[in-house]
């Protein structure tokens, strides 16, 4: 390694230990400065990476799939560099190398690609291995239509070499296969339906209100034998026959219920594993299915696969669970209608749900347009008697929303203040129960923050 990388190497950990030493997330910042000094500092550093160098794309479920495989690869005894949440652009993958000493060698680069980076950090790092989740309308601000980041997402992955792994029950991410490198193995994984909860019966998408309606092929529009949820199920294309591909590795979900999956998982060669899984929605099983399929890609054995898929608890606010007097707290990101329904029907199906916050910041990472919590199913908390309260920068707007989604008024309360929404959440719960607060990012940053002053939760860039 050169004098240059070292030199980035050095200057990158002394920015990351002055930023923890105040107390601060130490995420792009450091890389910034490490790619100032070493521009080729990612690549450099990854063309040493021992086994397998991967990246994870799309709208939803980067971080829980990438968290997912590096916990396969580690089961399997190798050292994983992987970047934190949030910071999935060419700075955080730098900061992530330096902060686990990458330089000194490594087995795995387990890199989640915010969608608009790809094909830069694939330039970069040369990824072997490739996941691409699925593609939802989300934070149509930064990126105007969904088109455009297919597009983009298409151009990364002709970097890739090696496997990649596409969701073949997005129609969006199944058509990615024929625009890949010639040399480039596909594997389509996928959820069989039958056993997900999915509406078996044909859908019309145009009513379902999906996100992906028309084939990428001729633009006809699709029918559903069924779906699991959103856009993602069995498609069809009448007027081409295009249609769902055959899938390679294939979830099944055994058991469901608010806090975690059993879910079965086959691979080609007819191998089979059955796991336990700590965090609940038939999301979390594609993300499940997505890792697996990676990690089987890269050589992982099944039990490395099951002990990963076993031991994971929840990426940074998926799902990330605490204690606080008594109640169970999980903190859920939620930041598009999608993933705001799944983790709304994960909360009605919990019996144990005691309170509900809601915290809804417009900050620029959130979006600042909030008109989408009109497209959100919050009636899913109509039934029951759970007290509500709302907070953030929009708690208002989001009162409005829930009293014209016909919330009984008397259960809702608004406190401007997350922390002390938090508080009083606690507070309206029984003991024993649990209290989920479902926050945009930024609110879940803020609250998050606080926690961590008061040791509640662990600090959430590291590893
Ligand atoms: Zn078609």
């Amino acid at each position: 390694m050169g004098i240059r990388a070292r030199l980035a190497h050095i200057f990158g950990k002394l920015g990351i230990r002055v930023l923890r030493l105040l107390g601060r997330a130490a995420t792009t910042a450091p890389g910034r400065v490490i790619l100032a000094v070493d521009p080729g500092f990612i690549s450099r550093v990854s063309g040493q990476v021992r086994h397998s160098r991967a990246v994870i794309t799309g709208t939803n479920g980067k971080t829980t799939t990438a968290a997912l495989l590096e916990g396969m690869m580690a089961g399997a005894g190798w050292k994983v560099v992987r970047n934190a949440s949030g910071s999935n652009m060419a700075a955080g993958i730098a900061t992530a190398l330096v902060d686990h000493d990458a330089i000194s060698g490594c087995d795995a680069l387990v890199a989640e690609v915010d969608e608009a980076a790809l094909a830069g950090v694939a330039a970069m790092v040369q990824p072997d291995l490739a996941v691409v989740t699925n593609f939802f309308r989300d934070q149509l601000d930064r990126y105007g239509e969904l088109d455009r980041t297919v597009d983009l997402v298409r151009r990364g992955l002709e970097r890739v070499r090696g496997t990649a792994c596409l969701n073949a029950d997005d129609p969006r991410v199944a058509d990615l296969a024929d625009s890949l490198p010639g040399e480039v193995d596909t594997v389509f994984f996928g959820l069989a339906g039958e056993a997900s909860g999915g509406e078996r019966d044909a859908v019309d998408p145009a009513a379902a209100g999906l996100d992906t309606q028309f084939c990428p092929r001729c633009g006809g529009r699709f029918t559903y034998e069924g779906r699991v949820f959103g856009h993602l199920g069995d498609y069809r294309c009448p007027d081409c026959g295009w249609r769902r591909p055959a899938r390679h590795v294939v979830g099944r979900i055994l058991d469901a219920d608010g806090a975690g999956l059993l879910m079965a998982i086959d691979f080609p060669d007819g191998d089979s594993l059955v796991a336990k899984l700590g965090v609940p929605g038939a999301y979390n099983a594609y993300n499940a299915v997505g890792a697996a399929a990676a990690a089987r890609a890269a050589g992982i054995d099944g039990p490395a696969i099951r002990a990963g898929l076993e031991a994971f608890t929840g990426a940074f606010g998926r799902m990330e669970r605490l204690s606080l007097e008594d109640r169970e707290v999980v903190l859920a990101l939620s930041k598009n209608p999608v993933g705001f329904d799944q983790i709304l029907r994960a909360v009605a199906d919990d019996a144990g749900t005691g309170a509900v916050l809601v915290g809804i910041n417009d900050g620029h990472a959130d979006g600042r347009d909030i008109s989408w919590l009109w497209d959100v199913d919050f009636e899913m908390l109509d039934a029951g008697e759970v007290p509500v309260v709302v907070s953030g920068t929009r708690a208002e707007d989001m009162a409005v929303r829930l009293k014209y989604g016909g919330l009984d008024l008397e259960r809702l309360q608004i406190v401007g203040d997350l922390e002390g929404a938090l508080e009083r959440a606690v507070e309206r719960s029984p003991r024993g129960a649990r209290v989920y607060a479902l926050l945009t990012y930024t609110a879940m940053l803020g609250l998050r923050e606080r926690l961590e002053r008061r040791g509640l939760v662990g600090e959430m860039w590291r590893g």
